[in-house]
């Protein structure tokens, strides 16, 4: 059905913001000026009139010409989205929501009304939004409510190339849904017919594999908008560089003493690296003469606090160099404003996931060289606003010799989620029509995964259980944690504890010079039991003070016990989210098991069935379901105890296999769950 009632879990906010009141202001009036300046501008007629007339266009076009702000604005003006919404997805959340932003106010209307986004656990649209950005995820997630996405006549698959799993399971449903959707009239199912409104398609891609998407959609038509913006200049270093930090380090203060102001985005591959940049950039600031100008450091990586990341797109104070340390979540999509300078170390982090049969069966995050594609995408956000230079730690040769474009994330990622969501969509994942297919380990790791949760059935059939975990808008592994600890009465500890994993920045925050510190402030919290115990013990003792103490009382004791304070908010709210679900489940929510914690383990274990080892007869602990041997990550409570037998939430391969997120668990419990699943299945 095609009414536009919440299919997903999110939060609904009123839309109230702060839009631009005045229509009139001489900041509008530049900004209307530089909506046109744009060179997607020039071909905005022959673009509609393309789409128009097409059903699948694909769109090319450099980065800064346009794209992803103007597209959705001038189908919307060409009346070509009447019957319905315009969906532009986006790989990630941080551009969905900063796109928003940016196009409201072009709109001059208030985020949320007539320009929304929805990610997970976050929400801002209402009944009259017409253009919505949101993450792939999400729309893939919709499809569950609304099998022909008719909420929406257009969709605009952005930045395609990443060719993320979600994106390439958006692009493979597409076709079918525009299939059913565009059928003449007179062919229509009966009784559907007159609901059915045509879609409209629009992949939306910076790079070069036009060709690709062209022609799984039956040879659609390739538009190009030519044209960069700002011309970019771009050095490569003459030699290769093995210490990347230091070699932006040093890059980075030649553009402060001898370039003119603007400001610099540094290209890191992970948190690590941000931090120790930061250290020795702040070291080296506090020497510099004093008539130099300041810097102000600004880290944007994923696992930060969303309000960290938004600080990155205020305005730089005066006499002051921004200096933005980023991975590449600030590779595409977005503009941060002042950007002149970019510094591209050329690295990133690529998470690939190890089949179980192939002797993993757990997710990989290795650094790795990035790809031409990647290279320019970060040359390109030093164009955004005027020219811009481009120093690359890495010579041409290195350049070009670089991959084109990524590999598809469908080829190197756990199937386990999206398997599911099929599943209750009636698809099997081998018989979708995709543009790229799965490799058969990597679908039997996750069919068996789904069957030990007990979400499939012996003969891969979908089971009630399996539909349930589906409802929640959470990884397979939490739904059944939290399905289980209804038969335990202990959802509510349950439900805290999944909503700290789920939140997007860390609980804990770990800063290696301060670890003892750490330990000490934080040591009324620890729970011998292990990890998920603790973290519920924090957000316990969280709410109390947040329940009697003012608002700075509550950030200064967070402060002191080195806590996220955004980590405990967002999480409170992702924990509403959680309630809703339970409550249309029938889950009561409010179940608490008081003082003994045991059923919470047990519940948890339900979940991490596949994540769990045993303790070797040499202090090692073994995976039960696979070969490995892992060590419990140092910043684990349980780091140095020996326990028969460990759950924990994830393993990262560094150079050691680490499980993180380690609680401990009765060895029994494996012996009767396996008899359990054995007799229901
Ligand atoms: P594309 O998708 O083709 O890369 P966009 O539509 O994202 O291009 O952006 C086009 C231009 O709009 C940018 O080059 C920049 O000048 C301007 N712009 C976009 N977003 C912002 C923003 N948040 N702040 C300031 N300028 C922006
Ligand atoms: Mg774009």
């Amino acid at each position: 059905n095609g009414d536009a009632s919440s299919s997903n879990h999110s939060r609904r906010r009123s839309s109230g913001t702060a839009g631009p009141s005045a229509s009139s202001t001489p900041r509008l009036i530049a900004l209307q000026e530089q909506r046109r300046q744009l060179p997607i501008a020039q071909g905005k007629d022959a673009l509609i009139e393309e789409i128009r007339n097409n059903d699948v266009t694909v769109l090319l076009g450099e980065t800064g010409s346009g794209k992803t702000t103007q597209v959705p604005q001038y189908i919307l003006e060409s009346g070509l989205a009447e019957n319905g919404q315009i969906a532009v997805t986006q790989p990630r959340k941080v551009a969905a929501t900063s796109l928003a932003t940016r196009v409201s106010t072009e709109q001059q209307t208030p985020l949320g009304s007539t320009v929304g986004y929805s990610v997970r656990f976050d929400e801002r649209s209402s009944s009259s939004t017409r253009i919505k950005y949101m993450t792939d995820g999400m729309i893939v997630r919709e499809l569950l409510s609304d099998p022909l996405l008719n909420k929406y006549s257009v969709v605009i698959v952005d930045e395609a190339h990443e060719r993320t799993l979600r994106t390439d399971l958006l692009i493979a449903n597409l076709k079918t849904i525009q299939k059913q959707r565009n059928r003449p009239r007179d062919e229509k199912g009966k009784g559907n017919a007159d609901k059915m409104s045509p879609l409209k398609i629009v992949v939306m891609s910076a790079t070069l594999d036009a060709e690709k998407f062209s022609k799984f959609y039956h040879n659609a038509k390739i538009l190009y908008v030519k044209g960069r913006q700002h011309p970019v200049k771009i050095y490569h270093s003459a030699s290769s560089q093995p210490d990347y930090v230091d070699a932006a380090m040093r890059t980075f203060f030649q553009i402060h003493t001898d370039q003119p102001p603007g400001d610099v985005l540094i290209f890191l591959p992970g948190q690590e690296d941000i931090e120790s940049l930061e250290n020795s950039i702040k070291l080296f600031a506090n020497q510099l003469p004093c008539d130099t100008m300041d810097v102000l450091i600004c880290p944007m990586y994923a696992a930060q606090a969303p309000g960290q990341n938004a600080k990155v797109f205020t305005q730089t104070p005066t006499n002051t160099r921004k200096c933005i340390l980023a991975t590449n979540i600030a590779e595409t999509s977005i503009t941060i404003p002042g950007v002149k300078y970019v510094i591209d170390t050329g690295k990133s982090k690529e998470k690939r996931y190890l089949a179980r049969d192939s002797g993993g069966g757990f997710d990989t995050l290795l650094t790795k060289d990035i790809t031409k594609s990647s290279a320019m995408q970060r040359a390109g956000r030093a164009g955004r606003e005027g020219s811009g230079v481009c120093f690359r730690l890495y010579t041409e040769d290195a350049f070009n010799s670089m991959e084109l474009s990524a590999e598809p994330e469908i080829l190197r990622v756990s199937l386990t989620a999206s398997i599911l969501q099929l599943k209750c969509l009636g698809q099997d994942l081998e018989e979708l029509d995709l543009m790229d297919k799965p490799d058969f380990d990597s679908i039997i790791s996750a069919l068996k995964t789904l069957w030990l949760l007990g979400a499939l059935d012996n003969n891969k059939k979908l089971t009630p259980l399996g539909r349930q975990m589906a409802s929640f808008p959470l990884e397979p592994p939490h739904a059944r944690s939290i399905i289980a600890s209804q038969a335990f009465a202990c959802t509510a500890e349950v439900l805290n504890i999944i909503a700290v994993l789920s939140s997007s920045s860390k609980l804990f925050v770990d800063v290696s010079t301060f670890r003892d510190e750490i330990a000490t402030a934080r040591q009324k919290f620890r729970h011998p039991a292990g990890d998920h115990l603790t973290i519920l013990n924090a957000f316990r003792a969280y709410e109390e003070v947040a329940d009697s103490e003012s608002k700075s009382a509550r950030r200064e004791w967070c402060r002191k016990h080195f806590l996220n304070e955004r980590a405990l908010l967002e999480a409170k709210e992702i924990r509403e989210q959680l309630r809703q679900v339970c409550a249309r489940a029938g889950i009561d929510w409010k179940a608490t098991c008081g003082e003994n914690e045991d059923p919470v383990i047990r519940s948890l274990g339900h979940g991490l069935t596949m994540n769990s080892a045993f303790l070797q007869p040499d202090g090692s602990y073994r995976q039960t379901m696979g070969q490995s041997i892992v060590k419990i990550h140092p910043g684990s409570v349980l780091c140095d105890k020996k326990v028969p037998a460990i759950i924990y939430d994830e393993l990262i391969y560094t150079n050691q296999i680490y499980a993180r997120g380690v609680s401990s668990i009765l060895k029994s419990f494996f012996v009767t769950h396996a008899a359990l699943n054995q007799r229901n299945a």
